[in-house]
């Protein structure tokens, strides 16, 4: 890891504001960045040393919290670090290269001062160089189809324990464990079907009058379960491509896709199939909010297209898997 001391720190702070703003997540370690790179800008613009201590950075993080807990709290988000960097890295990379023509990529080091008190701690932006020639290049597709947003796959979502235990630190299933994909949609139906047939059993001799309500209820429940489980089974295996179930993700996480590709060899010759989950994140052409992966139901029945955020039934895009990008299919055009 090789520090570039000279790279305009505006431009390194522009480029990861930028990044973030595509991954759009209020999570710890993401505004820690964003704060980072803001207050670089805002000192720089001020001439200001542009180093950036814990009593500057721990209000905007922690607001309500006592400054007493300061150091505390900001070296446990530091301390997992280590790993971000190298959950976000490749994407980082490749956003800095590909969308800001930099030979760098922005980051931040932490400046230990003598141990003392924690607000002599201080934080600053650094650039790390890059190997360009191992960069992966930009959408291939994006200079020959005319699009409204391009989508980019973000790696760095919480799946569910059992989303990792099948999905593991890839996210992706490959080999036999991938027909558990295949087998639980099907016992789910099994045990479905088994259910309504024996509640028929069990209300097929009873009269109007005595009916269990209680019954009836749980047998429509069962229907309609029984449909949608039928429908994500004939929708996963035809369309290759749906919303992950929950049981997969966080509750806080949402537009995961559970989608299956083909892995071919350097020549394109097949290799094998696998299923993954991931997440497909745009920058609406509209209002520049984030766009995300949703179902497309009631209007685009069977079909997975972005929504933004801030105004997910107005600005709206196709989604193709393949190319990665999409066009606006809302009333409001650009
Ligand atoms: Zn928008």
């Amino acid at each position: 890891m090789k520090i570039q001391h000279e790279y305009p720190l505006q431009k390194l702070a522009e480029a990861l504001i930028g990044f973030l703003r595509l991954a759009a997540t209020e999570k710890k370690n993401h505004r820690f960045l964003n704060e980072i790179a803001m207050e670089t800008i805002r000192k720089l613009s001020l001439g200001k040393d542009t180093t950036i201590s814990t009593k500057e950075l721990f209000p905007k993080l922690f607001p309500g919290h006592h400054e007493s807990q300061a150091s505390s709290l900001l070296a446990n988000t530091w301390k997992s670090f280590p790993k971000f960097h190298e959950e976000i890295r490749s994407r980082l990379i490749e956003y800095a290269v590909n969308e800001c023509g930099m030979d760098v990529y922005p980051w931040i080091e932490k400046l230990d001062s003598d141990g003392g008190a924690g607000n002599l701690v201080k934080y600053r932006l650094i650039a790390i160089e890059i190997d360009r020639a191992k960069v992966k290049g930009p959408n291939p597709y994006r200079n020959k189809i005319k699009h409204d947003i391009e989508y980019v796959a973000v790696q760095d979502f919480m799946p569910t324990f059992i989303g990792k235990l099948l999905f593991g630190q890839s996210n992706e299933v490959v080999g036999a464990k991938k027909w558990i994909m295949v087998f639980t949609p099907f016992l789910q139906i099994i045990f479905y079907v088994i259910m309504i047939f024996s509640l028929i059993l069990l209300l097929k001799d009873e009269s109007l009058t005595s009916i269990s309500f209680y019954y009836v209820a749980i047998l429509i429940g069962a229907i309609w379960f029984l449909v949608d489980k039928v429908n994500r089974f004939n929708r996963f295996t035809e369309d290759r491509i749906i919303m992950a179930s929950d049981y997969f993700m966080s509750w806080d996480e949402t537009s995961i896709l559970q989608e299956i590709v083909t892995v071919n060899d350097e020549k394109g010759n097949f290799l094998h199939k696998k299923v993954q989950l991931t997440k497909y994140v745009g920058v609406c052409p509209l209002c520049s909010s984030q766009v995300e992966l949703a179902k497309g139901e009631p209007d685009f029945s069977r079909r997975i297209i972005g929504r933004c955020k801030e105004s997910p039934r107005e600005h709206i895009f196709s989604f193709d898997r393949i190319t990665k990008l999409g066009s606006n299919i809302g009333l409001l055009k650009c």
